[in-house]
């Protein structure tokens, strides 16, 4: 067995970095050549073709089918002219994952000869056959029919010589049954709800995007390595290993010199990702050994999601040319830091202001502050909900493990903010305000920008804090599809501004000025959601004692966090902004918990695999050369040496002896509490039976293996150990 190990560590030590053909041309000369994008448009479509789909892209609008065959046709002529054969839509089922079906262009004559051909019909929507997809139960398989339809606003590419076409998902009855169809529709809500406030301060608003920039963070690990870990294989994570003696301890992997073929390996896919429009601007060593970062400009939500799946799945592929595999699991080793994907969130006029930037004057200050307030009081408002989005059985080992924000939720604003929120809580009033009053207040807001431009003041320990210009969703796993936090957060936030407009505006209609009208709206909403603000240390045990006082939840187990997707007040918010009716969050509460079952399910099974047929086997050759050892003493010794020197043998014999019985029965017991588990039909009652009964298991036999690991002879331990995972370069 060790046999695989040592050659997968030869195979290592051979390794050169894969060199990386740079494009002779800059990087905007190449910039997006792989993506349909409006300067391809222009030349590939009619005047009257382009401006139908600018206009839904910019609007939504439907676009008429006599158009939609002028633009499939258009796309057609451009992917062919670079050697593309194939077509796809490429849509977010609920699997976590992108999905595509190639489909060749060539139809056949008739007459025996083929044509290229792709209709608009094709290009509009499609209908695979979604059985096989999770659908939580939406989908009678008597109906397996569901429907991809062109998302317009995300422009289609070329990858692997496929032309994409992203899209929506649904059912035959209409019901989302992928990650974009709500986004869009929140997206929408907020760009409603947002418009109407800009129109206080500013009425030539007419569009608001929700802007996002993820941060991604992964490991890369040597492919040799990754095939002698079925563990890592198929679970994503390592199920064992003793920690490494030297780890990140030392504080020197973070920002340091990225090393060769790591860096071979991020030229290629930030070339491969820039040809197809992902603006990748940033990567960097994170505080983990073999620990990476990648971040790109932040762009429009929707198209910002697309990007990151399409990204991730691109590393994957290079990665391959570089012998190295891409974990994105948010734990993949326990005892060094896991990885998360941190969604910068903002959002965007069409008239170039950044909503949560602060401004320039009075005016933009106020609506500035009239976003950021709104924010504050919809992450106060929807906590549990926001939680819920982020959750899952791979995430919870990183939440709460004092290197990523807590499982409770609150938010973080900086000193001077809060400043600025006290001030106001405390001298706006209901009564009318003098001008001298108002101008004072306003001129406080005012000194926000200088006060920020050198506020360095940064809060790495808040699941959602303030970063100058933007709010940082902290808590999001790097394995996730961001569609689902951010889907959750702009409908929270426009949901709230919807509300703070219908009281300003009654305010307004009784007679209160403008102005004051909203001060004292904020007023209200910052008292409100103040138990949700939070500056201090989100890893401490005070903050968790606090947060009880404040009433805030911590609720630390996945499968009990799920529960918000379905409560009544994710219900009444996703209902009446119409973004899921009820069987729709149902349907992927369930896929979500059965999801988490599964993962579990195959975990345990693993790991009594790898406990049972490699690990102890190993131990028992390493007990029969103990074994063999002090019969060879015995015969050398005299009794009185021999109790002496064989004691400790004796001694190294029993332990082994323990911890393998114990490995045993525990084995046997986790089989036992799955055969449990496994023969209940409630869902619900399934995965908290494997939460609170299988889960435990996996650190208990873990914790046995890992000693075993620093007893037993390193030339015949059969897996890659942790020093070489996360140092081999
Ligand atoms: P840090 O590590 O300091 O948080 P990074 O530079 O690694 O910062 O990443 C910050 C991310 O935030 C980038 O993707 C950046 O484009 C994004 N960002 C900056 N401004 C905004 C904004 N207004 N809206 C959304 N994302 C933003
Ligand atoms: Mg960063």
């Amino acid at each position: 067995m060790a046999q695989i190990r040592f050659n997968a560590l030869n195979a290592l030590m051979s390794r050169q970095p894969v060199n990386v053909a740079q494009p002779a041309k800059k990087t905007s000369e190449y910039f997006a050549e792989n993506v349909f994008d409006q300067q391809n448009m222009r030349e590939y479509l009619s005047a009257e073709a382009y401006d139908t789909v600018k206009d839904a892209i910019d609007n939504g609008a439907r676009i008429p089918r006599k158009f939609a065959d002028q633009v499939s046709s258009g796309m057609k002529a451009w992917a062919i002219s670079k050697g593309v054969t194939h077509y796809t839509h490429w849509f977010h089922p609920l699997t976590g994952s992108t999905a595509e079906k190639h489909d060749a262009f060539f139809e056949p004559t008739g007459t025996g000869g083929v044509i290229e051909s792709f209709e608009g019909a094709k290009l509009v929507q499609q209908e695979p056959d979604a059985s096989s997809f999770p659908s939580g139960g939406l989908r009678n398989t008597f109906e397996a029919r569901g429907y991809t339809a062109w998302d317009p606003s995300s422009p289609a590419f070329i990858f692997d010589r496929t032309l994409c076409i992203p899209t929506i998902f649904v059912s035959y009855t209409g019901e989302a049954l992928d990650y974009k169809t709500p986004l869009l529709k929140s997206l929408a809500v907020l760009n409603d709800a947002a418009v109407d406030i800009c129109q206080y301060y500013d009425k030539n608003v007419s569009k608001v995007n929700a802007t996002l920039g993820w941060e991604q963070e992964y490991f890369l690990v040597d492919s040799a390595l990754y095939m002698a870990r079925p563990d890592l294989m198929l679970t994503g994570r390592t199920l064992m290993g003793h920690a490494s003696a030297k780890d990140q301890q030392l504080e020197d992997h973070y920002f340091g010199t990225i090393p060769g073929r790591a860096s071979a390996f991020m030229r290629d896919f930030e070339i491969e990702g820039y040809k197809l429009g992902i603006p990748i601007k940033t990567r960097h060593n994170e505080v983990a050994p073999n620990q990476f970062e990648c971040a790109p400009v932040y762009e429009e939500a929707n198209l910002a999601v697309d990007h990151n799946m399409l990204l991730m799945d691109l590393m994957k592929k290079v990665a391959r040319r570089h012998n190295f595999d891409v974990l994105f699991h948010e734990k993949p080793f326990k005892g060094v830091n896991g990885s998360g994907k941190h969604n910068n969130w903002s959002m965007a006029t069409d008239t170039g202001v950044n909503l949560l930037s602060p401004g320039k004057n009075p005016k933009s200050n106020m609506q500035f502050l009239t976003f950021m307030v709104n924010t504050i009081k919809a992450v106060h408002e929807h906590a549990d909900l926001l939680r819920a989005s982020i959750v899952s059985g791979s995430n919870e080992h990183r939440l709460g493990a004092s290197e990523a924000p807590p499982s409770i939720m609150s938010v973080f604003i900086g000193d001077y903010l809060t400043k600025v929120l006290d001030e106001l809580e405390q001298r706006v009033t209901d009564k009318k305000m003098t001008p001298d009053e108002k101008t004072e207040i306003k001129l406080d807001i005012g000194r926000i920008p200088e006060i920020l431009l050198d506020n360095t003041d940064r809060n790495r320990t808040s699941p959602f804090a303030f970063t100058g210009d933007r709010f940082e969703f902290r808590a999001v796993g790097s394995n996730a599809n961001c569609a689902a936090p951010m889907t959750f957060l702009t409908l929270a936030v426009a949901d709230q501004l919807k509300k703070f407009k219908v009281e300003v505006d009654k305010k307004i209609e009784a007679g209160v000025k403008k102005d004051e009208a909203i001060f004292q709206v904020l007023k209200k909403f910052i008292i409100a959601s103040k138990p949700i603000r939070f500056e201090g240390n989100g890893y401490s045990e005070e903050w968790i004692k606090e947060a009880k006082k404040r009433k805030l939840t911590n609720v630390k187990e996945t499968i009990k966090a799920l529960e918000s997707l379905v409560s009544v007040s994710t219900k009444k918010l996703c209902k009446t902004h119409n973004i899921f009716t009820e069987r729709e969050l149902e349907a992927r509460h369930d896929i979500k918990v059965v999801h988490y079952t599964k993962k579990l399910q195959i975990e345990s099974r693993v790991l009594g695999d790898l406990a049972t047929n490699h690990i102890i086997p190993t131990v028992y050759k390493y007990q029969n050369q103990l074994i063999e050892n002090v019969k060879g003493l015995k015969q050398v010794l005299d009794a009185k040496d021999f109790d002496q020197i064989a004691s400790i043998q004796l001694q190294t014999i029993k332990e082994i002896s323990g911890r393998i019985a114990l490995i045993k029965i525990k084995v046997k017991n986790m089989v036992e509490e799955r055969k449990k588990a496994n023969a209940i039909d409630d869902i619900y009652e399934k995965a908290r039976l494997y939460a609170e009964d299988v889960k435990p298991y996996l650190s208990e036999i873990r914790y046995h293996i890992d000693h075993l690991e620093m007893i037993v002879d390193n030339e015949i331990w059969p897996l890659p150990k942790y020093r070489e995972l996360l140092f081999a370069r």
